[in-house]
C-alpha cells in the first residue's frame, strides 16, 4: 500500500479529467489522475468522432482519448491505474481518497470528473449491435444515418431533443415511447408534434434489437405493445436509446450536494462545489450539453480554479508560519 500526494487529485480520465490534468500539470501542480473503471471515459465506447475541433478527418474516440492521455503525461501528469472507492471530503483540504488497490491518495485540491453513463435498455441484441446501428448519442452518431430511417427510444427531454436533432440528417424519424404521454417539457413536445418528418409510436417497448453485427448491423426492432402485449416488428437501420443518463456520483452521496437527477451541484457558471478546494467538471455536473468539448472546457475551468484556490491556501499557510515564527 502506497501513499501518493499531489497538489491536484483528479478522479476520472475522460476529456474533463484529462483537460484538468493538462492545465494543472502546466501550472506546476503535478496532478495525479486516478483513471477509474473506464479509462478514457465514454469516448472509448464510441467509434467515429467528427465534432471535436481540430480534426478535419474522422477520428476515433479511443484514439482521441489516448492522445489526450499522452499529452497529459507528457506535461507531467501521473496516471494511476486504480479506482477510488472512498473519499473524505468533510475534513477539508488536503482531501484523502482510497483506491481499490488499497493505495491512499492525498490532494490539496480535488477535481471530480467521474462522468456519466448513458442508460441502456438491457435487452437482447443491444450490446452486440452497439456502434452497428444502435447508439446512445444522436449528436455523436446521427450524421452516419444520413438519408436512413431512424428510431429514438424514450420519452424525456433527451429523446425529444435527439429526435429533433436527427431530422437534420434523416427524412424519417420515429420516436418510440413505452407510455401514451411524454415526460419532456411542453415546448419540446410542441416542436416534436409539429415536425412533419417525425412520427410517434405510443405504448411500445423494445423487446429485442434485430440484425447481424457481422453483416449490415441493425435491421429492425421487435416491439411489444405495453397495453395489449402484442408483438410487432419495426424496420430501421438506426436506433437511438435515449432513456436518460446516470451520473457517476455514488462515491459522493451524502458528501456533496446533488440535484434531483443525481448530478453534482456547482456554483452557476463555475466548476466550484460548496466545499472549498473541491471542483466538479464534465458530465458529472452537466446534464445539458454532455459533449467531449464542453467536458474538456469545464476541466480547464476546474484546473484554473484549483490553481487560484491553491494560491490562496499557500498565502494563508505562509501567513500562519510567519505569525508562528513572530510569536516564538
Ligand atoms: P428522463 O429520465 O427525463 O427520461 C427518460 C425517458 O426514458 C422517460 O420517458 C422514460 O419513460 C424512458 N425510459 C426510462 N427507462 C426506460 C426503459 N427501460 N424502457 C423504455 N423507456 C424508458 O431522462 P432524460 O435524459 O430525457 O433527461 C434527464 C435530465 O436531463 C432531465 O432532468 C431532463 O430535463 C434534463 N435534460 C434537459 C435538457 C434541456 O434542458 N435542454 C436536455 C436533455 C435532458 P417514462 O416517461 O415512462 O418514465
Amino acid at each position: 500500500m502506497a501513499t501518493h500526494t499531489t497538489r491536484m487529485l483528479i478522479i476520472g480520465s475522460g476529456p474533463a479529467g484529462l483537460s484538468a490534468a493538462i492545465y494543472g500539470a502546466r501550472a506546476g501542480m503535478e496532478p495525479i489522475v486516478v483513471q477509474g473503471l473506464q479509462p478514457g471515459g465514454q469516448l472509448t465506447i464510441t467509434t467515429d468522432v467528427e465534432n471535436y475541433p481540430g480534426f478535419r478527418d474522422v477520428i476515433q474516440g479511443p484514439w482521441l482519448m489516448q492522445e489526450m492521455q499522452a499529452q497529459a503525461e507528457h506535461v507531467g501528469t501521473r496516471m494511476m491505474w486504480d479506482t477510488i472507492v472512498d473519499v473524505d471530503i468533510a475534513s477539508g483540504s488536503p482531501f484523502r481518497a482510497v483506491g481499490d488497490s488499497g493505495d491512499e491518495y492525498i490532494g490539496d485540491t480535488l477535481v471530480i470528473a467521474t462522468g456519466a453513463q448513458a442508460k441502456w435498455l438491457g435487452v437482447p441484441g443491444e450490446q452486440e449491435l452497439s456502434g452497428k446501428g444502435v447508439s446512445a448519442c444522436a449528436t455523436c452518431d446521427g450524421f452516419f444515418y444520413r438519408g436512413k430511417k431512424v428510431a429514438v427510444i424514450g420519452g424525456g427531454n433527451t429523446a425529444v431533443e435527439e429526435a429533433l436533432y436527427l431530422t437534420n440528417h434523416s427524412e424519417d424519424v420515429t420516436l418510440i415511447h413505452r407510455r401514451d404521454e411524454l415526460r419532456a417539457e411542453k415546448i419540446l413536445q410542441d416542436r416534436l408534434f409539429a415536425h412533419p418528418r417525425i412520427t410517434v409510436i405510443w405504448n411500445k417497448a423494445v423487446d429485442r434489437f434485430i440484425g447481424d453485427p457481422a453483416s449490415g448491423g441493425l435491421t429492425g426492432l421487435a416491439l411489444r405493445d405495453t397495453v395489449t402485449g402484442e408483438m410487432s416488428e419495426f424496420a430501421t437501420e438506426g436506433a437511438f436509446v435515449a432513456i436518460g443518463h446516470a451520473p457517476s456520483t455514488e462515491l459522493f452521496k451524502g458528501k456533496l450536494e446533488t440535484d434531483e437527477s443525481g448530478y453534482l451541484v456547482v456554483e452557476a457558471g463555475t466548476p466550484k462545489t460548496a466545499v472549498p478546494g473541491v471542483f466538479a467538471c464534465g458530465d458529472v455536473m452537466d446534464h445539458t450539453y454532455r459533449q467531449a468539448v464542453t467536458a474538456a472546457g469545464t476541466g480547464c475551468m476546474a484546473a484554473l480554479d484549483a490553481e487560484r484556490f491553491l494560491a490562496s491556501l499557500d498565502f494563508a499557510r505562509n501567513q500562519q508560519k510567519k505569525e508562528a515564527a513572530a510569536s516564538a
